[in-house]
Formats: C-alpha cells, sequence, structure tokens
C-alpha cells in the first residue's frame, strides 16, 4: 500500500488573475520536506487554469478543474471538456461535487459519465459523494454513499482514481462529523469502492475528506486510518491557511 497523501483546494467560484499570487505563495511554503510527504494541487474556476499551471508547476503543485463535459468537443455552450483541461494543463478534475449535483441536478449516471471522461482525456477525476443532513439523521449516510460509490464510480476505474467523501451538512458550514464518523464512513467507502472496482484496487484508492477542513482541525482529521488527504474548499483560498492544513503531514 502506497497511498500519497493529496490535499486539493477547491476554489469554487473564486478568484481571478490577483488570486495566481496565492498560489505563487503557497509554492513558498511548500518546501522539499512537505513535498516528500504530501501532494498539493488546486483547482481554480476555469479560466485560471492555464495562467495558474505557469506558476504552480515550477512549484510542484498541481492543477485541477471543478467540473467536466462528457463529451470531448461539441456544441454545449458555455461548457469546459476533460479534453481542454488537460490542453490547459490540468492534471485533475472534481466531478460530482454536492453543490454541482445540487445546482445542476448532477446524478451519479452522469457523475460517472463525466468520471469516464475524465480518464478518456488522461485526467484524475476525484468523486465527490457525501449524504445531506437529513439523510444523516434518519441513519441513512452509509447506504447513500455506499449507492453514489456504486453510481459515480466507472466500473473499470484505475486505483489511480480518488473519491472524496464531503457530508453535505458539513461544507462551508464550520461543522465536522465526529473522527468516528469519519473513521466508519472512510473504512465503509473503501469496502464498496472494492466492490465496485474489483481487483484489490481499492487498497491504492486515496479517499479524501472534505468539509469544513481548515488549520486547526486538519491534524486530527489527517490522522484518521483510511483518510487520505483533504479536499477543502473556503480555506484553500489563501496560501497560509491551505499550507497549514498541508503541513499535518509535515
Ligand atoms: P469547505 O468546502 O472546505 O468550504 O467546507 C469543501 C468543498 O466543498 O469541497
Amino acid at each position: 500500500m502506497t497511498r500519497r497523501p493529496l490535499v486539493a483546494g477547491n476554489w469554487k467560484m473564486n478568484g481571478s488573475l490577483a488570486s495566481l499570487a496565492e498560489v505563487a505563495a503557497m509554492g513558498g511554503a511548500y518546501d522539499v520536506a512537505l513535498k516528500a510527504r504530501v501532494e498539493l494541487i488546486v483547482c481554480p474556476p476555469a479560466t485560471l487554469v492555464a495562467m495558474a499551471v505557469e506558476v504552480a508547476t515550477r512549484l510542484g503543485i498541481g492543477l485541477g478543474g471543478q467540473d467536466c463535459h462528457v463529451d470531448a468537443s461539441g456544441a454545449h455552450t458555455g461548457d469546459i471538456s476533460a479534453e481542454m483541461l488537460k490542453d490547459a494543463g490540468a492534471s485533475y478534475v472534481i466531478v460530482g461535487h454536492s453543490e454541482r449535483r445540487a445546482d445542476h441536478g448532477e446524478t451519479d449516471a452522469i457523475v460517472q459519465a463525466k468520471a469516464a471522461a475524465a480518464l478518456r482525456a488522461g485526467l484524475t477525476p476525484i468523486v465527490c459523494v457525501g449524504e445531506t443532513r437529513a439523510e444523516r439523521e434518519a441513519g441513512d449516510a452509509l447506504a447513500v454513499v455506499g449507492a453514489q460509490i456504486d453510481g459515480s464510480l466507472p466500473a473499470d476505474a484505475p486505483d489511480t482514481i480518488v473519491v472524496a467523501y464531503e457530508p453535505v451538512w458539513a461544507i462551508g458550514t464550520g461543522l465536522t462529523p465526529t473522527p468516528a464518523d469519519v473513521a466508519q464512513m472512510h473504512a465503509f467507502a473503501r469496502e464498496r469502492i472494492e466492490q465496485r472496482l474489483g481487483g484489490g484496487k481499492s487498497v491504492n484508492v486515496r479517499i479524501l475528506y472534505g468539509g469544513s477542513v481548515k488549520p486547526a482541525n486538519a491534524q486530527e482529521l489527517m490522522s484518521i486510518a483510511n483518510v487520505d488527504g483533504a479536499l477543502v474548499g473556503g480555506a484553500s483560498l489563501t496560501a497560509k491557511d491551505f499550507v497549514a492544513i498541508a503541513d499535518a503531514y509535515r
């Protein structure tokens, strides 16, 4: 088992050309010792990917998109394909974020097609899953996430794919599940990923935790078994907080 921890920043619909200074600052703090322990990537809005690559690559920071279309090209005004992200210099793409599922009606089937499109283009998909507050309160969290894993992961996906467990109620709220709940979900998710992909692949699949990760809770969350890194929203917008989260692996 050689799972290299991954800390990914999801900038969502935030950031301008001026924000590239934050990427440069992240690089300054992402020193040799930290690079040896954790992979760092930033997923800025699509408008910034190509420009961010220029800054990030020489600092050892990777780039990702936040969404992709299922097709490689065509008449889809406003959409961006996985091939375009690859061309712009990205190596990852987030698919199935709960905000995409909610705002754009993305179903598990759509998310699976997007993950397959990412793989086709040579990108690593970060496939997001997670239950709502009502689903957790009803005792359905494991069942919901299990079904999302079954429906959102291409059955023939390689073990390089990344899964992010992000409880919807923890995103942007300052709330996080208890360490015991995170441990239970991540262990369950790995078993379910094994059932879905087979062949012992799940042992190599990185499962990130996401939802209100910040410097103050990163150490605790990242030390939980089967947590292989973080998908960070709000706290990834400034180099100071983002690198402080990655520092949990120092
Ligand atoms: P947050 O967002 O860190 O701001 O809670 C996480 C995410 O949506 O990926």
